[in-house]
């Protein structure tokens, strides 16, 4: 299969964005009415990530791919992905229920979640499904489990190597005190796991994931050295080759300032292999569940500027995207701030006009409902559009029912060689009828 190009360079990625917003403007999938707010996804641009993803992976060494389906859980972009060459990876029954629904092989599906329940787990087991436990108790469960009946399932354990937290401490891992995984460096932790693999020939694999977003690659990949450390240790200490595969987890950060992308995967895998060389010499299998940096560049989240107003001197737009579809950045907006751009109301860029600070609201209703303050734009007027960009993953998709606003469209694209845009459906607008189902 010949692989796509490397991702779109970052004029590649504005201009495209410009003619997806034009031709939904044209085709009504904005519009001032009926279409206040709607998300696009450049489909040609996932999957050049895929590829470049899969390009910076060694050739002799086998991995499986799984997209971390939390980022952007839509099930007919779970099946594009799958289609790319992706597995996935859930970490609840409804994102479970999603990725069979876009057709993946249970066997290319991973199932981690620190909340597991019996019947979760055993739907899993029975289908086969990668499961990663999380804790001691999940391994008692899954014993139980394994007694009453066998599983086609590769099974690891979620290890915490706690090497400490990234720029993002709610976003971070694999910290002394994190919620996920059993911890090496507490006392007698790691003799004690040593003893469980030995007791449990089914126990094959270990799962590390050190957070997601704000950590550098360097803490990334000291925190899979050490798993693959203790990986080692067990096959050592147990005499045999029990421990057959690392799952290295996800979270490559994104840079959110411009278009372009980096770190690259090709960055993470040559940190990868400074601190854990033994990753690549063929005598493990590899897993990886990467979700933002597989997304968030290709996506955007566009809408209506209402009205304008000044307040007390304040110049603010109220827009109808906000807190529903921006939830992270509008409650920690020096975390999350994400780049916008103005449009007039034919898609085109608003160029020009020399820049003035405004603020960029939301339409739900409370004070800190805001996508930027202060931010220099081209004058927004009612009508223009606004788009946020680097959205493709947990935003739209991971919505915040607010004020009753419904999900709104989530539109994926393709550009052709001549310009010529595609859209193609992957979630429709939530229509009001559905807000009001009665109880029952
Ligand atoms: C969230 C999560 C991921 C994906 O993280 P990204 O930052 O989106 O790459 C992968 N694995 C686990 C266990 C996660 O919780």
């Amino acid at each position: 299969m010949p692989l796509p190009q490397p991702a779109a360079t970052g004029e590649d990625a504005a201009a495209r964005r410009e003619l997806a917003l034009r031709e939904a403007v044209r085709r009504r999938l904005l519009d001032p009415e009926d279409a206040l707010l709607a998300a696009f996804v450049d489909l040609d641009g996932v999957a050049a990530s895929v590829a470049d993803l899969h390009r910076a992976f060694p050739a002799g060494v086998e991995v499986l791919h799984a997209f971390a389906a939390k980022a952007n859980c839509l099930v007919p972009l779970l099946a594009r992905l799958r289609g790319l060459g992706m597995g996935c990876e859930v970490a609840s029954p409804g994102e479970f229920a999603q990725a069979l629904a876009a057709g993946f092989d249970p066997a290319r599906i991973v199932f981690d979640s620190p909340a597991k329940t019996r019947r979760e787990l055993v739907q899993a087991l029975e289908l086969g499904a990668a499961v990663n436990i999380d804790n001691w108790q999940e391994l008692d469960r899954v014993d139980d489990l394994l007694r009453a009946g066998a599983s086609a399932s590769r099974i690891g354990v979620r290890v915490n190597p706690q090497v400490g937290a990234g720029a993002i401490g709610a976003m971070s891992t694999a910290t002394a005190t994190s919620k996920f995984g059993i911890t090496l460096a507490d006392e007698g932790n790691a003799e004690r796991l040593v003893e469980a693999f030995r007791a449990r020939p089914w126990l094959t694999w270990v799962h590390v994931h050190v957070g997601s977003q704000g950590c550098p690659l360097d803490l990334m990949a000291e925190g899979v050295a050490q798993v693959v450390a203790f990986a080692e240790r067990v096959n050592a200490e147990l005499g045999r080759r029990q421990v057959v595969g690392i799952d290295l987890g996800g979270g490559l950060p994104v840079n959110f300032a411009d278009d372009t992308t980096t770190p690259t995967y090709a960055d993470y895998v040559g940190r990868l292999r400074a601190h854990a060389p033994e990753l690549f010499d063929g005598r493990y299998r590899l897993a990886t569940e990467f979700g933002r940096s597989l997304l968030a560049k290709n996506g955007f989240t566009a809408a209506y500027v209402e009205y304008t107003k000044a307040s007390g001197g304040r110049r603010i737009a109220v827009t109808h995207a906000g807190a529903q579809v921006a939830t992270r950045t509008v409650f920690m907006p020096d975390t999350w701030p994400l780049r916008i751009t103005a449009h007039h109301p034919s898609g085109a860029a608003k160029e020009g006009d020399d820049p003035v600070p405004q603020d960029v609201a939301g339409p739900c209703c409370f004070a800190g409902d805001l996508l930027a303050r202060a931010r220099p734009l081209p004058p927004l007027e009612p009508g223009d559009l606004v788009a946020l960009l680097d959205t493709g993953a947990y935003y739209a998709t991971t919505h915040f029912q607010y004020n009753s606003l419904p999900e709104p469209a989530v539109h994926g694209f393709t550009v052709d060689a001549g310009g010529a845009v595609r859209f193609e459906p992957l979630r429709r607008a939530q229509p009001v009828e559905e807000l009001l189902r009665p109880v029952g």
